[in-house]
């Protein structure tokens, strides 16, 4: 969840807001996003925020930030565009005022003066910053690599970094995800080959999961589908939504005739389809999950189809990725993952000689690496160190929370101010809560504990008996009474919709059951019980 606050004065601009998925030890909460008590705190000296491109960890949590702040918002189209489909799933105090920016576009927020410069990254219309101060010119990279063979053909704008690199740069903050990676990033094109001889292959379904926002990776499976005479159906809610905003934006181009409906993919033959689904991270809800376990409405994968994850593997997901690819293994299709040669998937961060490359180009007088863990931002440092040969004066490795204060006599840590993580429990501003203890706490304070227990007979796998379901301190139900014996009947429902495969799974058949449970309890109840189920072998 990226975000940072760029001060002169009485003058604060923000750069990029965003949010995360939790973490499996945050059960119940649905999104994580950062904590802006410095900003609110400084309300009214915020003048404008600024995006760079269109991932969720950099626009996730702009909702939430326009609940606070009724400031001007910059990005490129492809960026708002998405920033603007979330935030129809919100209920906004005012009009939020959104401002589409073009490469080397240049804006005046206070005494900061923006330009944007195009970049490459694996999402496309991405910016990086050079911000002009009365100190001298801040640079942000957002998220890069350096492509030389960009599908789109829009190389990424060295000429005008190096520009500013030559009139003096104060202060380079630079992306650090990829800077344990010697050499150079591979370009977007490189997956090329290694997709066309899986086409040349398949005999069956071709199913290819990638991020809905890498606009270029879509583009080359729709195209190289059309070369085969593959029909395509997009699969899943941001897939459908990423490719829809791309193309209106002129980003994707669809070859005639090649879209297929999800619904209609069982009228096409199994070697004449391709389709693009959501779902790369085995998130238990999402359209490849449950085609995994076959409780897809329109999509299933069946023995000697092919299912491609075009994507790495986020540390922390490696659990429910692999949960997800067993499942298809035991189907029978063949799953191709991981890292080949030629690639299945390449990243959008820069390696090693890039950085180098971007370091010697804006040769900054400080810097301080942004974007990785703790060991990445050291490593980004020392690299730089080359540079004290040619101007680079210091260099600061900043935590979250952490602040740095320039002057003309120097540079140097400042005070730290608040940060933290804000939990969000169904995408909605008003149901922020504080951190998972405090709302584990409230929930059993105020609204008790439910647990669903759950029978499942070792032999045929089913639950043979109606589900039961226990409370504690929720006061609305009292034992025996209609609620309870309706939330056993949901129980049993999810029981009942559910494959044999996710039967199976006690991973995903607790979070479904949660799921459920949650929604009607709190329709029915308006409260928010703590639900914790429990799945028994009899
Ligand atoms: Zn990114
Ligand atoms: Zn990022």
């Amino acid at each position: 969840m990226n975000i940072m606050a760029l001060r002169y004065g009485d003058d604060i601009i923000v750069i990029d807001c965003g949010m995360m998925f939790p973490e499996a030890e945050l059960l119940g909460v649905d999104i994580v996003t950062p904590d802006l008590t410095y900003l609110i705190e400084n309300r009214e000296h915020v003048r404008a925020l600024f995006l760079t491109h269109a991932h969720e960890d950099h626009i996730g949590a702009v909702p939430y930030f326009l609940a606070d702040f009724d400031v001007p918002i910059y990005g490129a189209p492809f960026t708002l565009a998405l920033v603007e489909r979330r935030l129809e799933e919100h209920e906004m105090a005012h009009e939020p005022r959104l401002q589409t920016v073009e490469p080397k576009q240049i804006v005046e927020a206070g005494p900061f003066r923006v330009e944007f410069i195009h970049v490459t990254h694996s999402v496309v219309d991405c910016m990086a910053l050079a911000i002009t101060t009365p100190l001298g010119v801040v640079i942000h990279t957002g998220d890069f690599k350096i492509d030389p063979t960009p599908l789109d053909n829009n190389p990424f704008d060295l000429h005008t970094l190096a520009d500013y690199g030559k009139r003096g740069v104060l202060l380079l903050l630079s992306d650090s995800t990829n800077v344990d990676r010697p050499g150079y990033t591979e370009s977007e094109r490189a997956v090329r080959p290694r997709m066309e001889d899986i086409f040349n292959r398949a005999e069956r379904r071709v199913i290819v999961s990638c991020f809905s926002s890498s606009i270029h990776r879509l583009q080359m499976l729709l195209d190289i589908s059309a070369e085969f005479g593959r029909k395509v159906a997009l699969v899943g809610r941001s897939m459908t939504s990423a490719t829809e905003i791309a193309h209106s934006l002129g980003h994707l181009t669809i070859p005639d005739g090649v879209l297929v409906r999800p619904q209609d993919v069982m009228q096409v033959p199994p070697h004449k389809l391709t389709v693009l689904i959501s779902g790369t991270q085995g998130e238990p809800m999402s359209a490849l999950s449950r085609v995994a376990v076959d409780n897809h409405k329109h999509v299933s994968a069946e023995r000697g189809d092919t299912v491609v994850l075009s994507s790495r593997i986020i540390p922390g997901n490696e659990k429910a990725i692999f949960r997800m690819i067993d499942h298809m293994a035991r189907r029978g299709a063949d799953v191709l993952y991981g890292m080949m040669n030629p690639p299945i998937h390449v990243s959008g961060h820069a390696s090693m000689e890039e950085l180098t490359l971007m370091l010697n180009l804006v040769r900054p007088k400080y810097f301080v690496p942004i974007h990785g863990e703790y060991r990445q931002l050291a490593k980004h440092q020392r690299l730089a160190e080359h540079l004290r040969h040619s101007g680079l004066e210091d260099s600061f490795v900043l935590e979250t929370g952490s602040t740095l204060e320039i002057d003309k006599t120097g540079a140097r840590l400042g005070e730290k101010v608040t940060v933290g993580r804000v939990c969000i429990d169904s995408g909605t501003i008003d149901e922020v809560v504080e951190d998972i203890v405090i709302r584990d706490r409230r929930h059993l304070s105020e609204d008790g504990i439910v647990l669903p227990i759950i029978a499942i007979n070792k032999h045929t796998g089913k639950s043979e008996t109606l589900p039961e379901v226990v409370t504690r301190g929720f006061s609305v139900a009292e034992e025996g009474s209609d609620l309870i014996q309706a939330s056993r009947q949901v129980v049993a429902k999810t029981l009942e919709n559910s494959s044999p495969e996710e039967m199976g799974d006690w991973g995903v058949m607790k979070e479904k059951i949660r799921a459920d449970l949650k929604r009607y309890i709190a329709k029915q109840t308006a409260r928010r019980p703590l639900i914790m189920p429990v799945i028994l072998e009899v």
